[in-house]
């Protein structure tokens, strides 16, 4: 495991007694970090492995983040985002455990993976309304069965009761060269030196904002990533939860 951080939090053995998980509860898992730690690698195999739903909130940021560049609405004007996705309906819906968006019906899973959209999706979380609209949407999802969702603001905003909390992080070089590769492989065409520029520029504004900034919560445990596997992590995290 290298240099890596772990520091445990209070609440990671909340839900569990002489070891063993209440069995009849569901519980959530909030899983927050920068963009690029690996978050969405490690929460499909923690909920793959612990047989619990999954949920992505970056997608919906990133799905109202679209909606608005497709109406050409500018994502810093905070008046005018909430004007052009205060009627949109977001579903989320699931296939053999694979969650795709829905945007007034439209399928949008495929089209909010790119750089643009990113940066988009990052503008406008820092709009209270939109992060108002979307709050309910993943609090209902958590209450229907055991999750584990990945964001900013799970530990600390959304489900600041989860019984397990994690905060993965690596370095902005490492986070770079993950979504470098990952781009690449979808055969985007990318430069290193851009894809590290966006990584620093969504931290810095994803950190900085006035409303649930990216943040560990007192009570989650610190995974750095720089020296471990997406399936070391999960590995690490599911045994948390079994009380192993
Ligand atoms: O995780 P992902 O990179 O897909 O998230 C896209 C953007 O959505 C982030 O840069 C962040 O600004 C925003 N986001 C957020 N709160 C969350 C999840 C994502 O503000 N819970």
């Amino acid at each position: 495991m290298g240099n890596t951080v772990l520091t445990r939090g209070a609440a990671a053995s909340q839900n569990t007694k002489n070891g063993v998980k209440k069995s009849a509860d569901i519980y959530a898992i909030a899983l927050d970090g920068p963009s690029g730690a690996g978050k969405s690698t490690v929460a499909k195999l923690v909920a793959k492995t612990l047989n619990i739903t999954y949920l992505d909130t970056g997608a919906l940021y990133r799905t109202l983040g679209y909606v608005c560049l497709k109406n050409g609405v500018n994502v810093n004007d905070g008046g005018a985002v909430e004007q052009c996705i205060k009627d949109v309906g977001v579903n989320i819906v699931y296939h053999d455990g694979v969650q795709s968006v829905i945007a007034d019906g439209e399928d949008v899973s495929s089209k909010i993976r790119t750089p643009e959209v990113s940066m988009a999706a990052s503008a406008v979380s820092a709009i209270p309304f939109v992060r108002q609209k979307l709050l309910g949407l993943q609090r209902g999802i958590a209450e229907q069965s055991s999750v584990i969702l990945d964001g900013r603001d799970i530990g600390t905003v959304v489900l600041p009761n989860a019984e397990y909390k994690f905060f993965l992080t690596a370095s902005a070089d490492e986070r770079a060269r993950r979504r470098f590769d990952e781009l690449t492989a979808k055969g985007q065409a990318v430069t290193y030196e851009a894809v590290l520029s966006d990584v620093i520029t969504r931290d810095r504004n994803d950190s900085t904002r006035a409303i649930a900034p990216l943040k560990r919560a007192a009570d989650a445990m610190e995974i750095m990533s720089d020296d471990m596997t997406a399936q070391e992590v999960a590995d690490y995290i599911c045994a948390a939860v079994n009380g192993d």
